[in-house]
């Protein structure tokens, strides 16, 4: 299984050649199984070509009636990187290694693997969109908003200041996040709105966008943290220590990078949503996401 490759020694030691490579992403659904020619309808054979493979229709032992690359149709069409190439790239960008460090590995430039690296943010991003509400009949959810600073994207200097909403449910981990252009209540509401269920129970710092959300939800209850870190309301310790822990494992990676470019800054939110919700199950997400339909 593709998915519980976690380095280049273990994917090198399992499947050392091209063809196996091929073999592990015909078996993944990553590359067809079969073909069928564009000229005359029969089905196509698989014939090596150099350390690879192709689909090939004979018409005799020395004539070809069609060829097709054995990446037609699939997420590898349009690479020309090798299966093995673009395999370790994968394999690497979740074990989330820098680009410099999958380019000297794989020995492609950071070009391609920048490239690659925004295919695999955009499949992300596919994923994202799938998710429902977090939260729930008597989750927590906390809610906060930081700020970021991003490069713009062909201008020599000055930077963005984005502002970033999100929220983590406590029961399950799972957390949405979604750029804004503001702070303002008109903002902030519907999106809350849209991302968490209403019988949740929201906690957030004293913003004054959040005073009315115990109309759209179970309740609401806030800490203050000029003056605390933990609001004591009865039995309850209302505090946003979730959501800000959330906040700081996603600027690690901007901080260790100088910052992103603003245009991309949505994909790399997505690719962290992607992280934190499907944890150990990551890259087989992003396995499914690649799959031939
Ligand atoms: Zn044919």
């Amino acid at each position: 299984m593709l998915a519980e490759i976690n380095s280049i020694a273990d994917l090198t030691a399992q499947y050392p050649t091209e063809k196996d490579i091929c073999h592990l992403l015909m078996d993944e659904d990553l590359l067809h199984k079969t073909a069928k020619c564009d000229k005359c309808g029969n089905n196509m054979s698989l014939r090596s070509r150099g350390s690879s493979y192709e689909w090939r229709c004979r018409v005799s032992k020395s004539q070809d009636c069609s060829s097709k690359s054995i990446k037609y149709g699939s997420f590898f069409k349009n690479t020309k990187l090798t299966l093995t190439q673009a395999t370790k790239v994968m394999v690497m960008w979740s074990c989330q290694y820098t680009s410099s460090q999958i380019s000297k590995e794989v020995g492609i430039s950071e070009r391609t693997t920048c490239d690659w690296r925004n295919f695999l943010r955009e499949i992300c991003q596919k994923t994202e969109s799938t998710y429902g509400k977090i939260g729930g009949n008597d989750h927590i959810v906390e809610i906060d908003e930081t700020n970021l600073h991003s490069r713009k994207y062909g201008v020599g200097k000055g930077t963005n200041e984005d502002w970033i909403f999100g929220g983590i449910d406590r029961e399950s981990g799972k957390v949405f996040m979604k750029r804004v252009v503001n702070r303002s209540a008109s903002v902030l509401v519907p999106l809350l709105q849209a991302n968490v269920e209403k019988r949740s129970v929201v906690y957030s710092d004293e913003w004054r966008s959040y005073s009315q959300l115990k109309r759209y939800f179970t309740d609401h209850y806030t800490v203050c943290h000029k003056t605390q870190f933990i609001n004591v309301v009865g039995t309850r310790r209302v505090c946003t220590n979730g959501v800000e822990s959330m906040w700081s494992r996603l600027k690690k990676p901007f901080k260790a990078a100088n910052g992103t470019s603003s245009a991309l800054l949505d994909s790399y939110l997505s690719e962290f949503v992607c992280r934190e919700n499907e944890k150990d199950d990551f890259f087989q997400s992003v396995i499914n996401g690649m799959k031939i339909s």
